[in-house]
């Protein structure tokens, strides 16, 4: 595997692959990798021939008083995890490389990112989008591969793709998790012992939200309630924790519209800012393991 660090190295790096007519994966990351970035990775070896990991804190998607400074770093041992996952170049650009000065173009997407993280992080998704259009235009893939964790973010993605049609086929794979049914993210690594095992609220009101749909509930608001009920052993309070149509975010009343229905939760565990999801339908439940 090469880590290449400027746009120049890498699109040379990437030349011959391309021209010989093979088939390019990406998989956009800020690093801290985990059983949830590796499922990307090896997801994008079985379906292209050529993977790029992307290893970037992306500044600009991180709010004040955001954990910027304190977001974990350690890109050798991201490099060894990359590497036995068969990916094949590692872009770890600086933060010049990718923002150098006199940068002053963004792309914001309107509807979809207002809601649920939109709300609570304010200019968070003109980060992502504009990072990801870059990504895109520096790799050049032919796929590229999200996680179902941030599932707003993957949607906005598609949105992006399709809007400023950018020739690449956005594929969005399932949640990894811990044992004990934690989404596996990188901020996990913030968890004290004590909070860690508070942790799993969340997933346990996924669990209520779901299990309140399949024995017959269609009022969104009784749903919510028991997923919320299921947090409070815990000690843990949403942030906000919504039933929203999965293609548009709309909020919903009632179960039973057509189409899936995303349960969205973000709540702080200590100083921790985590959030999951899961998909639900009226008839059945998906988007679990
Ligand atoms: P991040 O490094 O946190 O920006 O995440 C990079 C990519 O990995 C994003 O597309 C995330 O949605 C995805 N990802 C993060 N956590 C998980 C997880 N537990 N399972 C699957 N994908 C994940």
């Amino acid at each position: 595997m090469r880590t290449l660090r400027t746009v120049t190295a890498l699109r040379a790096e990437l030349a011959s692959a391309r021209r010989a007519g093979r088939t390019i994966g990406l998989v956009p990351t800020m690093g801290a990798f985990h059983a949830g970035h590796v499922s990307l990775m090896e997801r994008a070896k079985q379906e292209t021939d050529v993977v790029v990991v992307s290893l970037f804190v992306n500044p600009t998607q991180f709010g004040a008083g955001e954990d910027l400074a304190a977001y974990p770093r350690d890109e050798q041992r991201d490099a060894e995890i990359a590497e036995a996952a068969g990916v094949d170049a590692l872009f770890a650009p600086s933060v010049e490389e990718v923002f150098p000065d006199g940068f002053q173009t963004t792309v914001t997407v309107r509807e979809l990112a207002r809601p649920l993280e939109g709300a609570q992080r304010p200019g968070h998704f003109d980060g992502v989008a504009t990072v990801v259009t870059k990504l895109l235009n520096i790799v050049g893939p032919d796929v590229a591969f999200f996680g179902q964790k941030d599932a707003q973010q993957a949607l906005i993605v598609r949105r992006v793709v399709r809007d400023l049609d950018i020739p690449v086929r956005i594929e969005v794979c399932p949640t990894v998790r811990e044992p004990d049914g934690l989404a596996m993210s990188s901020r996990n690594a913030y968890l004290a012992p004590a909070e860690r095992e508070r942790a799993v609220a969340l997933r346990r009101a996924l669990d209520a939200a779901e299990a309140a749909v399949a024995a017959g509930e269609r009022e969104s608001v009784a749903v919510a309630a028991a997923a919320q009920q299921a947090m409070e052993p815990y000690g843990v309070e949403p942030e906000y924790l919504a039933l929203v149509s999965a293609a548009t975010l709309q909020p919903v009343e009632r179960i039973d519209v057509d189409g899936e229905i995303l349960v969205a939760l973000a709540a702080r565990v200590g100083p921790t800012r985590l959030i999951d999801n899961i998909l639900i339908t009226a008839n059945a439940t998906n988007g679990r393991p």
